[in-house]
Parts: C-alpha cells; structure tokens; sequence
C-alpha cells in the first residue's frame, strides 16, 4: 500500500515579487514578498492585528489556484499508479480468452490563475525588512508587528487630540494658563508632524534631502522641497484655505516657542496679521487647533502618498 501523496503548491507571485494575503478577521486585503522580512510561519494582519498560522490567510482566488493544482497532480498521479498496478495483469492476461484491460483518460483540468489586486503603498519595515504593501497607510509589520511611520504619526496626532481635551478641565478665569495649555498642544502637533518628516526622511531617503534639519517643522522650506520634487505645493494636497490656518498655526507654535506666545515683526510679515498686534499675545483658539489636527493628519497622509508613488518602480523621479 502506498502512503497517501502529497504536494507543496507554491502560490505563485507578482510582477513585484509579491503575494496577496487576506485577514481571515477583518477580512481586509495585503501584500507581501515572500523571503524578505522574518522567518516564520506567523502572520499579523496590518489593520486588526490578527494572528494566525500564514496559511489562513491564503485568498479564495489563491485556494482556487491551489486546488486545481492538485487535482491535475492528483489526476496524472492516479495515472500513473493504474498503469503500475493494472499495467502487468493486462500484460499477464494478453493471451487469455479473457482480457483485461483498465483504461484510464484523465479529463481536462483548467488551471485557475489568478492575478493580485494593485495596492500603492508599498512599505519596507524598518525593523525586520519585510517588503508589503497596503491600501491604509495606518498599519503594522506582517511580521514584527512595528507600527509603520503613519501609524506612529496617527497615534501620536492621537495624544494631541487628548491633550486638547484636557483644556476643558482648566477653570475659565485661568486665562493665561489655558493660553499656555493651548500653545503646548499646538506644539505637540507641530512636533508629531517634525516626526513623521524624520521617518520619513529614513523611508524616502533618496527623494527627501538631509538638510535643513526640521524639515517638516518648516513649511517654507518643506514646501520647496516638495515644489522641486512634485511641482506642486503642499496647498495643491490640501483644500483651499487649509494650507494658510496650518501655516498659521504653525507660526503660532514658533511665536510661543521662542518670543513667550508675543507676535513680532517675522510673524507680522509671514501672515499678514494686523500690525497694531504687535508685541501682543496671540491666544489660539482653541477650534483652529481641532482643525489643524485634521489638516495636518490629511497633509501627512498625502505626502506619504506622493512619495510612495514616487518611490514605485518604473515611476522617474
Ligand atoms: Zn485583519
Ligand atoms: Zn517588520
């Protein structure tokens, strides 16, 4: 008697090298490529976090591959063990009266291929290496579970959004308290979005230059940079109008961070604000800071977006 047969189908793989995975909880769809990263048999989903064994996360297109793989080496085996065991009695009974014969015809099994749904953000985990690619930026390794630069800057956009909160708690007639709880969330934002600009100066090394330092931190000279490299402006990624309240923002942080919140000539200049503030306080409200979280989280993402697109194959720099 001979032992079952068995077969190791390899899921064949993209034009990138990559195969497509789908999470057996969120049901949400992924890529990676085999050989990189870490090796193990585990797989994490990037959106929910599911663990599981890699083979459940295999596509109902991969499995429908896999299966008629099988049968055709099911079928040409089957084949071959009728002409092993039935080949010498058909041999052995050639000259009697009575003939046996088994005849075997193996029907036509139509390989299903498949082809892997394109996904843009392709990300290389800076922990382990592992190349994959998602549909949402806010994701985690398939391997080592890190959290991927955007995920970090939505966590961190996250805490400001908590510390804004916090305002709330503070009595009203604190003024000059609250002003500098605002100003310190403003810096918070200011600071995850300075960041997300160093992971992703390590990501996008060879599009994002070294110098100047902060550059996330300093929108004119981001938006030289991204001018150069798009031709387009980070206003062009935003709707109209969102571009100058982050800008504002931003200048706002720096008034507070280095002229104890009192608006001077720079700021007078760089946002056309009233002259006769001069040497004012400037109190943020605390509205403008909601929606330049939002802002600021919408100009990250698209970024991340124009970079990674940048970054593909075959796309010029
Ligand atoms: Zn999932
Ligand atoms: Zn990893």
């Amino acid at each position: 008697m001979t032992r079952d047969p068995q077969w190791t189908i390899a899921l064949p793989v993209g034009e990138d090298g990559m195969i497509g995975r789908v999470c057996p909880s969120c049901d949400q769809y992924f890529r990676l490529k085999p050989g990189t990263g870490l090796p193990t048999r585990v797989c994490n989903c990037p959106y929910c976090g599911f663990q599981g064994d890699s083979s459940e996360f295999t596509t109902p297109e991969q499995w429908e591959y896999a299966r008629s793989v099988a049968l055709r080496k099911a079928q040409d085996w089957i084949g071959k063990e009728i002409k092993r065991r039935f080949g010498p009695l058909s041999r052995r009974t050639r000259n009697s009266f009575i003939k046996l014969q088994v005849n075997y015809k193996p029907s036509h099994i139509p390989i299903r291929y498949y082809k892997e749904d394109e996904l843009q953000t392709v990300i290389v985990c800076e922990e382990c290496g592992l190349e994959f690619a998602v549909f949402d930026v806010f994701s985690r390794c398939p391997d080592c579970t890190r959290m991927t630069a955007m995920a970090m800057f939505a966590n961190s956009l996250k805490h400001v959004r908590k510390h804004l909160a916090l305002r709330l708690r503070i009595p009203a007639e604190d003024t000059e308290y609250l002003a500098e709880h605002l100003a310190s969330t403003l810096s918070r934002l200011v600071a995850a979005f300075g960041a997300l600009g160093k992971k992703l100066r390590h990501e996008f090394k060879d599009l994002l230059p070294d110098r100047p330092r902060n550059l996330f931190q300093n929108l004119d000279a981001l938006d030289d940079v991204i001018q150069q490299l798009l031709g387009l402006h980070l206003r062009d990624l935003l709707k109209a109008g969102e571009y100058e309240k982050a800008y504002l923002l931003f200048q706002v942080r720096h008034l507070w961070e280095h002229n104890f919140g009192e608006i001077d000539d720079d700021f007078i200049r760089k946002t056309g604000c009233d002259p006769a503030l001069l040497r004012t306080k400037y109190v943020v409200d605390p509205d403008d800071i909601q929606s330049g979280i939002d802002i600021i989280e919408t100009l990250g993402k698209e970024l991340y977006s124009q970079l990674s697109e940048l970054k593909r194959p075959g796309v010029s720099a």
